[in-house]
């Protein structure tokens, strides 16, 4: 499978899981966020980049780290991570979160990965469906096999290993109704399949976590959330922008901001960044969130720096009204929304940190629907009804000229809208992919996300929600 040494655990204690016991216990995690290493360097290279940071993170005393490894994040050429933290030291691997992307991983390679990771003592892993390759179109994408989120998060739940949590990522950073609401569909999707914490995608916004550990809480569910924050580079806020990057944006008022800390000097910059990220930091904690994923930290020295401003900055808000204020005034209120008139789910977000009494959700707009959009939606409901109890080449002319059928496996029309879920280029069935875009169009391409559209045409048939707990197979041949 790998050129990596890795060193099993058999011999080892297995129902340890000292990550969990950390947040169990309530204290606030750093999460340092490792890429999974390129595979133009060599396999000994590769483990001991990480191992360098493994010793850094564990040697603080003043907050507990752990090590994020991320797996082939936009690159072909990485070793996985699961592959990587087999590598490093047995007896610490239970610490670490480890990232399983579903790209270009089918059912025998999810299958050879999980055992590896529960062998080799991993016992934190987060499932991602995956990014697309950068540069690569639509068509080469759908080549690829992506292994949805939900998928894994099934398989790993069934080997009901005591000591393993799981998890899945979300991105709450969504700015319309209709580009939010599949984000939370499809979480509460990946938590009734037995996600245990909830990583959200990197952002600025603190309004939006509040929202979603509001959300939360409102759902009952009491389940540890990380927030992926980012330490900006001036390269990095380049590369955002440029859209490499899929799910993560700046808003036209923050990058005036970062224009403005760039303008004087970078140690200007750097040193506004830092207290951006100690003020998050801070703020994570007292909206209860369990710990931060942070990236940006590729050496030991700056890892060492983040524990001291991220202790200090623990210390330092310690009651949210201070915390708001000062967060505020920093910010100078700055709309971190990519466009005017956000829709929130929440009236009065980022004012206290619990609501008085349960927050009121509010109703979305009901949504745009073209009269083309409501003709095909009545001429699809009434030729294929029942199209997912029937051999899914029934009608498949039929199904072609008027959905586009792609010939998969498994119809799930009628549960999908009449929207046949294979549009998506990473035909993921359960909902979108945390690289939609602000105006929820697709990562890839100009067309609308399909899940967006799934989502719409359901609340304009009043069924919406009916997509918060509904889980489909894969239409994978
Ligand atoms: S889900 Fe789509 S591709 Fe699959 S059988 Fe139905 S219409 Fe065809
Ligand atoms: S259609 Fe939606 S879920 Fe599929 S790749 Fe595009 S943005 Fe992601």
């Amino acid at each position: 499978m790998n050129d990596l040494q890795l060193e099993m655990n058999f011999s080892r204690e297995t129902s340890r899981n000292r990550l969990r016991d950390t947040i169990n216990r309530g204290e606030f995690v750093l999460l340092v966020e490792c890429n999974s290493p390129g595979r133009d360097i060599d396999p000994a290279a590769a483990v001991e980049k990480l191992a360098v940071m493994e010793k850094a993170a564990l040697e603080s005393t003043e907050l507990p780290v752990s090590l994020a490894i991320t797996d082939g994040y936009r690159s072909l050429k990485s070793y996985r991570a699961v592959e990587c933290a087999a590598a490093l030291s047995p007896e610490n691997r239970d610490r670490h979160l480890v990232y399983l992307s579903g790209r270009d991983v089918d059912a025998a390679e999810l299958k050879n990965l999980s055992s590896l990771a529960l062998d080799a003592g991993i016992r934190n892993l987060i499932a991602v469906s995956g990014d697309a390759a950068r540069g690569e179109s639509v068509k080469e994408t759908r080549k690829r096999a992506f292994t949805e989120s939900i998928e894994m998060l099934n398989v790993w739940q069934n080997r009901n290993h005591p000591a393993l949590q799981i998890g899945a990522a979300t991105n709450p950073f969504q700015y319309t109704a209709y580009t939010l609401i599949p984000q939370y569909n499809k979480m509460l999707r990946k938590i009734h399949s037995g996600a245990q914490v909830i990583v959200t995608q990197a952002g600025w916004d603190m309004l939006k976590l509040q929202t979603l550990r509001w959300y939360l809480t409102l759902r009952d569910l009491y389940i540890p959330t990380v927030a992926r924050l980012v330490l900006l580079t001036p390269e990095r806020v380049e590369k955002i922008l440029a859209g490499f990057y899929p799910g993560i944006t700046i808003s036209p008022d923050f990058r005036k901001i970062l224009d403005k800390e760039l303008r004087f000097s970078l140690a200007q910059f750097e040193a506004a960044q830092w207290r951006r990220l100690e003020l998050q930091a801070a703020g994570c904690r007292l909206l209860g969130y369990s710990g931060i994923q942070l990236s940006g930290i590729d050496h030991p020295a700056k890892l060492k720096i983040a524990v001291e401003r991220i202790a200090a900055a623990l210390k330092e808000f310690t009651e949210f009204d201070h915390w708001l204020e000062e967060y505020n005034s920093y910010l100078a209120m700055t709309e971190m929304a990519p466009f005017c008139g956000s829709f929130h789910l929440f009236d009065r977000v980022l004012h206290r940190a619990y609501p008085e009494k349960p927050p009121r959700l509010n109703e979305p707009e009901p949504p745009a629907v073209s009269g083309a959009e409501k003709l095909r939606l009545a001429l699809r409901s009434f030729f294929f009804p029942h199209a997912d109890r029937q051999p899914p080449e029934n009608r498949r002319l039929l199904k072609a000229i008027l959905c586009g059928c792609r010939s998969c496996a498994e119809c799930r029309l009628p549960q999908c809208m009449f929207t046949c879920p294979e549009h998506c280029p990473k035909r993921l069935a359960n909902g979108s992919c945390g690289g939609m875009k602000p105006n929820g169009m697709c990562e890839l391409s100009t067309a609308e996300c399909v899940h967006r559209r799934i989502t719409r045409l359901a609340h304009y048939r009043g069924e919406g929600g009916n997509l918060e707990d509904l889980i489909l197979h894969s239409g994978r041949k």
